[in-house]
């Protein structure tokens, strides 16, 4: 692996062509289009089956009937976008999904059917059609079974609890990571020609998320430190129903199949923010009515409005909603046959992330990434519900296309130059070590809870400014900080401490991009600049990583399809 041998070996093999980073679905679509005489693999922190994917419920995008066009759904998502998406890649998504959605159903995708075999499809946010496909509420657990057990069948390796901790740079072009095999604490480098980084979303950065614990934006962080830019940060979806306390989702398919939202006066208040497609009108507008509502003293007193399923009947809600019928029932205790669950927004989404092209590609020779932690831009200041499942698999194979032809066109990768080894192997010794009195709890809490209060679904200049005062004290908190764990084995402690530093990281690209975005678009939403500029604003932000924070750039708006309008529904 190295002249001197120094660094540990991972396995027998010397070096592989793709390394993908992230078992997901972007993760494992991008495996699946590698040429199989290429040697590739997958790494994940945690089991695959864990990844957050398989969590997702309501649908995936693709216009499959007669009477839907592709072109109907590229304008539906470069309206939700706010026109901030880059309308080439949201044309190529579109253009794509049918193709998707039929090739997983070919592998043994079991989706919900209409009474004539048709895959079923329903209404979501934003979109004038229904054309989300769905697998009753479990949708991405119907469909990341499917690709795992393709990838089982062809023998795809995985490196299960790995923790990436570094890309790799060596002569200009991408040459493997630096991770943590997790059940033994070693650090390894794992040489590759190619690197495809599909980790996930950063959720943890907020307090009320939907995300689940591992949603740490790893990925998107270790890019942004090996000098990669990362793409429209600001941009948080917040999604409107989740429940109060943990903030599990209840899936917008509960709206889509006909949920009412209620205050509590008992009105239906969507009717005052978007007259035509009410509940089914995109995130960004239904949280910020909610959150009104709220606001305004018309919401309930754990801090919620009600979404009503009672009118569509026990059959409809107990076999086409049957997860989120078991979630009100096990976490709130209310049968949503008889009555109302209770909803808040909290966040869900990044609609930003890696800069890429639609080939996955970035800035890095032959490093390229995928779902939700790339930005290709198809998303732009709002994402569209059931769009992102069909990201994760419409880039993630491109992404493994794109892998292939490097690996055809380059020569070997350069070897692993042992000093970045061995800078990362004293981080990690003299962490182990340290016996502070601060951990990382209390500092993700803070971070937690300031980006809920300051950096949420109404932001102003005050807030913002608080915030990033905030982070400034817990950046440099965190250089004092420990673990209290100091072995090797399965240190989740010294993991977490980590995390929590890449989430720092990312949540100043977030406040920065918030602070010099004087508009309102999408999801980002400026009580002190309520309109949205398009003179000054119609462009994306990139953050590129500096000792002293995010050095913030530009990149234009692809505008090909559609001249920006009001955006009204
Ligand atoms: C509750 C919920 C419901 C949703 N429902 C829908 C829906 O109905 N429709 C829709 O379109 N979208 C939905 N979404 C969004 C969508 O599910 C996600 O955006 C998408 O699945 C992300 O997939 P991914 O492959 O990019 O990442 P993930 O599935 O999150 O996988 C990330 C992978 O990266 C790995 N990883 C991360 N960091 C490291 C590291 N440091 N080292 C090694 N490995 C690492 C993890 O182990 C994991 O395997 C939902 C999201 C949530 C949270």
């Amino acid at each position: 692996m190295t002249s001197t041998g120094k660094i540990p070996k991972v396995d027998q093999t010397t070096s592989y062509d793709v390394l993908v980073v992230g078992a997901g679905l972007a993760g494992l679509r991008a495996a699946l289009a590698v040429d199989p005489a290429l040697k590739c693999v997958v790494l994940s922190k945690v089991y695959p089956v864990r990844s957050h994917s398989v969590a997702a419920q309501g649908g995936i995008n693709a216009a499959l009937d007669p009477e839907d066009r592709w072109q109907d759904h590229a304008y539906d998502t470069i309206k939700g976008s706010d026109y901030l998406a880059d309308q080439d890649a949201a044309a190529f998504l579109c253009q794509d999904a049918a193709r998707a959605v039929c090739e997983m159903e070919h592998w043994g995708t079991l989706f919900s059917r209409r009474p004539d075999g048709r895959i079923a499809q329903r209404s979501f946010g934003g979109q004038g059609y229904p054309r989300a496909c769905y697998a009753a509420d479990k949708t991405g657990r119907a469909l990341y079974q499917t690709l795992f057990e393709r990838a089982v069948a062809q023998s795809i390796a995985v490196f299960e609890e790995f923790f990436v901790v570094s890309l790799v740079v060596a002569e200009g072009r991408v040459a493997g990571v630096l991770a943590i095999e997790i059940a033994s604490g070693r650090l390894v480098a794992i040489p590759a020609r190619a690197v495809i980084f599909a980790t996930g979303g950063a959720g943890m950065m907020y307090a009320r998320t939907t995300n689940p614990y591992i949603a740490t934006g790893d990925g998107l962080a270790i890019a942004y430190r090996a000098g990669v830019p990362l793409k429209d940060m600001e941009f948080i979806q917040f999604h409107p129903t989740t429940l109060p306390g943990m903030n599990v989702l209840i899936t917008e398919g509960a709206r889509g199949e006909g949920g009412y939202l209620l205050n509590a006066e008992h009105d239906r208040f969507m009717v005052r923010y978007a007259p035509k497609l009410m509940e089914v009108a995109p995130r960004d507008i239904v949280s910020r009515a909610i959150e009104t509502e709220i606001l305004e003293g018309r919401g309930f007193a754990d801090g919620s409005v009600h979404l009503d399923l009672r009118h569509l009947g026990e059959d409809l809600i107990r076999h086409r909603l049957s997860e989120i019928y078991d979630f009100a029932i096990t976490y709130r205790g209310i049968n949503p046959v008889h009555d109302p669950i209770p909803v808040q927004p909290g966040q869900h989404y990044i609609m930003g992330g890696i800069a890429t092209g639609v080939e996955g590609q970035t800035t890095l020779p032959g490093f390229y990434a995928a779902g939700e932690c790339a930005a290709v831009s198809v998303h732009g200041a709002n994402r569209l519900g059931a769009n992102s499942l069909l990201d994760t698999l419409v880039f993630g194979r491109q992404a493994g296309l794109a892998a292939t032809r490097f690996c055809r066109e380059e020569s070997k990768a350069p070897p692993i130059p042992e000093a970045g080894w061995e800078e990362w192997q004293d981080r990690l010794a003299t962490l182990r070590a340290r016996r502070a009195p601060l951990r990382y709890g209390p500092i993700r809490a803070r971070l937690r809870t300031t980006m809920t209060e300051n950096v949420g679904t109404f932001r102003d200049r005050r807030r913002l400014q608080a915030a990033r005062g905030v982070l400034a004290a817990l950046r440099d908190a965190y250089q004092h900080a420990g673990v209290m764990d100091g072995g090797e084995v399965f240190n989740y402690d010294l993991l977490a401490f980590l995390e929590t530093g890449f989430l720092l990281d990312l949540a100043s690209t977030v406040v920065e991009g918030a602070l010099v975005r004087e508009e309102s678009r999408g999801a980002h939403w400026r009580n002190d600049f309520p309109a949205r500029n398009d003179d000054q604003f119609l462009k994306h932000f990139l953050y590129t990583w500096s000792a002293d924070g995010p050095v913030v750039g530009e990149a234009p708006v692809a505008i090909t399809h559609y001249a920006p309008k009001p955006r009204t529904y």
